[in-house]
């Protein structure tokens, strides 16, 4: 049977030196001579007794014992010197203070001991080798050294297949716990895999498990070999299983640390082949060069921080990494927008003056306007608290190229950006950067492109934005044009303020009325109106024609639009208060030329009326020129649109039938109750226009109101539908060359109404020769040209028989007997 050998690493003997160890050694072969005490007649020993707290020495096994005490010394030394065994005890209670041999558990071990040696703490320490179980019976002495009687307990040896099958399984799982447990030598299982007795295989296990003391008791006491060896393998079966555990987290932990070993390795490696394609070592060095573009930037202490901060996450990051990317846009977005970076404004009032004129005709309010501006910003050149401008006005009256000149005036960048159609507050403010994807608002956006902090920055078409659950674009837009608030504008982007306060800003819109109030409460509004005809002429010789000519590639002067052809062009093939179509006609015929001339055929040198249509093709409007005869049911009116006025037909028809009225063409609400009103008023005035009130029970009206392409509503067709109604009832005739507009009361007066000046241009464009308009309107008209009201009959008026007065004819006889024919019914149908 190999031996359970003692050797360099039993680790609880630290303090062990190397000639302690020797003589250890040399002592265990000697130990294993020394023989088992004899039993006297009463098969009892009587033996030299060693009595520690928790722990003994288990029979087969070898090992050095700490032997605290006096006595314990003495026992050990008196049988070594006679080569006698000892008798090994443990307490059984470890709290007692002071224990006797009472306390003593009374089933120990007898043992071969080897003399005792000094340790350097003055304890006392022995080899012994275990022997077999006792029990304790007498004790016959206790000092110097206690001398007991013990019973040895006889053991038996089990060989049956349950018990081989219990060894089996006991040094299966001794192996592994062996493997597992780094604390126990693999000799242990060697050892125990060389017993073929149950109860020795028991005690190896046990000493191997570092029992408890209770365990220890428990074992002690088992004498039975089965029933021993199953307890030990129950206890290091679960031994096992917390081993297993501890084993499975370890390589757990110990695999992620593998990962990023390997990972670091294959980074290594990378840049290692980095450097041999001469790519160096790319990620630290974009890094650094990032780093180095930050602290070159000019950049207020905020953002700097913010992009230095961003450069320290990235250079964590392998290259590859998916957050690399939204680092690196973030940082990118720091660097690109201005943040100090300023123009000069040249407020010299004389060049800002010469330049709006240079490149604009008329438009006096606004221009003087802009000059009062720039006036403010000389006399208060720190942060003026000037109002927002809005511009307002048909698209082409020139909002967008007065804001470019004022930035040029100004010495400033020009920026734009298009409201229109913004719902979400987003679209303003940006998304953040947790959204995939995210970017700035279209402010910030906008101040990238500007460059400088102090651009003309133009919101166009502010009238369009919208707003839904996404949030309300208006509130954020509202923050930006605040100047209490605009030099710390957030974005939910860049999450650091940018100041807008140097920013002036514009905005546009075509119309006043679908801008949100609190909007229009922070703007003063300059109202761009139409341009009459000939204005628009000047305008196209003194600035469109030369551009589009330069343009097309057209030498200066080299061809000459008569005003015939200017006049066909704005008439026929453009239909706008602005100038942007007749600048695009324009455009078109310059490019045809251009193209004549490359081709080196033959071309006009004039441009005539003639040759505007073999240019441009067929026309797109015809002049609506109203009814060219005085006609019964049809009345010209005058509607106001985004794009300016329009003559505005309105037709009723009568036919037999139940009093149903019906409107059609592209008319809204306010207009079809315009209609009932005009109506009720008839009904309630037939007597006066000589209509039978039966009529009104059998007769259907229709009213229609032609050109349907443009949505019209608002009350300002009244008037003319009570004229056309009225005209269609009583068969007078309407003046053809009268055109009106005006809201009625149910009681016949005339209210005033909106967009005059176009309505009147309107007018004077169709060739209408007096125009009716209520009495509340006459200060509009200070904004009509001269020009249309030379041409024109403004007849103002404040009630409906005004407006009949001068807008019918009397019934001509013939009608008289065809209108009663019309609606009398016949008796047989
Ligand atoms: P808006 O912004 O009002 O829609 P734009 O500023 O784009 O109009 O004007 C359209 C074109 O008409 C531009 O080329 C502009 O130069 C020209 N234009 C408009 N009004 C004038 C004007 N009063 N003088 C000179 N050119 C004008």
């Amino acid at each position: 049977m190999t031996p359970f050998h003692l050797h360099d690493d039993i680790p609880p003997w630290e303090d062990l030196s190397e000639e302690l160890l020797d003589a250890i050694q040399s002592q265990t072969e000697w130990l294993y001579h020394v023989p088992n005490s004899d039993p006297d007649k009463d098969g009892l020993l009587t033996l030299p007794a060693i009595v520690l707290p928790d722990t003994i020495i288990l029979p087969q096994l070898l090992g050095p014992l700490m032997l605290s005490g006096e006595e314990n010394a003495a026992a050990a030394r008196a049988a070594a010197e006679a080569g006698t065994t000892v008798a090994v005890f443990i307490l059984q209670d470890l709290e007692k203070e002071n224990p006797t041999w009472g306390d003593v558990f009374p089933i120990g071990v007898e043992a071969a001991v080897a003399p005792p040696y000094t340790m350097p703490n003055d304890a006392y320490a022995a080899l012994l080798h275990g022997r077999r179980r006792v029990e304790l019976v007498n004790i016959l002495q206790t000092q110097p050294y206690p001398i007991v009687q013990v019973r040895p307990l006889a053991e038996t040896q089990p060989d049956d297949e349950e018990s081989r099958a219990l060894r089996q399984l006991a040094l299966s799982t001794m192996e592994q716990f062996v493997e597992l447990n780094e604390a126990v030598p693999e000799e242990v299982y060697l050892y125990a895999l060389n017993t073929d007795s149950l109860g020795w295989l028991a005690d190896t296990m046990v000493m191997a498990l570092s029992p408890t003391h209770e365990q220890l008791m428990a074992f002690l006491s088992t004498t039975d070999p089965k029933q021993r060896l199953s307890a030990a393998l129950k206890h290091m079966q679960e031994a096992l299983a917390r081993l297993e555990l501890e084993d499975e987290i370890h390589s757990r932990v110990q695999n992620e640390m593998d990962r990023n070993q390997r990972e670091a390795y294959l980074r290594e490696q990378m840049r290692a082949i980095q450097s041999e394609l001469g790519e160096g070592d790319f990620w630290t060095q974009e890094i650094n060069e990032l780093r180095q573009r930050v602290e070159k930037a000019n950049l207020p202490d905020e953002p700097k921080a913010r992009a230095l901060k961003e450069i320290g996450r990235l250079s964590q990051l392998p290259p590859m990494a998916p957050e690399v990317g939204i680092l690196r846009t973030y940082i990118e977005w720091i660097l690109d927008l201005p943040w100090t970076e300023e123009t000069e404004d040249n407020l010299d009032l004389a060049h800002a003056a010469q330049v709006l004129e240079e490149h604009h005709y008329g438009l006096p309010k606004a221009k003087e306007r802009i000059l009062e501006y720039i006036a403010v910003r000389t006399l208060k050149p720190k942060r003026p608290r000037q109002p927002i401008l809005c511009f307002v006005g048909a698209p082409g009256t020139g909002k967008t190229s007065l804001g470019k000149s004022i930035a040029e005036a100004l010495g400033r960048k020009f920026v734009r950006v298009s409201l229109g159609g913004v719902r979400d507050e987003a679209e303003i403010r940006g998304h953040r950067r947790t959204y995939i994807g995210a970017l700035p608002g279209r402010i910030l956006q906008t101040m990238k492109r500007a460059g400088t902090i102090n651009p003309v920055f133009m919101l166009d078409e502010i009238d369009k934005l919208g707003n839904d659950f996404r949030g309300d674009p208006s509130a954020a837009l509202l923050e930006v044009l605040d100047p209490e608030q605009n030099y710390a504008f957030s974005d939910h982007y860049l999450e650091i303020p940018y100041d807008l306060s140097k920013v002036m800003f514009i905005t546009t819109a075509n119309t006043l009325a679908t801008i949100p109030p609190a909007l229009l409460d922070r703007m003063e509004v300059i109202e761009f109106p139409g341009y009459v005809e000939e204005e628009k002429l000047l305008i196209a010789r003194r600035f469109l024609i030369p551009r589009q000519m330069e343009e097309s590639g057209l030498e200066p002067e080299e061809i000459h639009f008569t005003d015939a052809a200017l006049q066909r062009i704005v008439r026929e093939y453009t239909n706008e208060a602005g100038v942007r179509n007749l600048e695009r006609e324009i455009g078109r015929v310059c490019r045809k030329i251009a193209r004549l001339k490359a081709e080196g055929k033959r071309f006009p040198k004039r441009i005539t009326a003639k040759s505007v249509a073999r240019f441009l093709g067929p026309p797109l409007y015809f002049d609506m020129e109203t009814e060219k005869e005085d006609e019964v049911g049809v009345a010209t009116g005058l509607a106001w649109t985004v794009t300016g006025g329009e003559v505005m037909p309105v037709e009723v028809l009568l036919m037999e039938g139940k009093g149903n009225l019906r409107i059609t063409g592209q008319i809204g609400e306010v207009m079809q109750e315009s209609a009932q009103a005009a109506l009720s008023y008839l009904r309630a005035h037939c007597d006066e226009f000589g209509v039978d009130a039966e009529r009104f029970e059998n007769t259907d009206i229709h009213i229609h109101v032609p050109e349907g392409a443009v949505p019209k509503d608002g009350p300002s067709a009244g008037v003319t539908m009570a004229i056309a109604l009225i005209s269609a009832f009583t068969q007078r005739p309407v003046r053809h060359e009268v055109a009106m507009t005006g809201e009625i009361t149910l009681r016949g007066k005339v209210l005033p109404v909106g967009g005059v000046r176009e309505k009147v241009l309107a007018a004077h464009r169709h060739g209408i020769k007096t125009v009716i308009l209520p009495e509340q309107n006459q200060k509009d008209l200070a904004e009509v040209p001269k020009s249309a009201l030379q041409a024109l009959r403004i007849i103002p008026v404040q009630r409906l028989d005004e407006v009949i007065k001068v807008a019918l004819l009397p019934r001509p006889a013939a009608a008289e007997n065809k209108a009663a024919a019309e609606v009398t019914p016949t008796p047989d149908s």
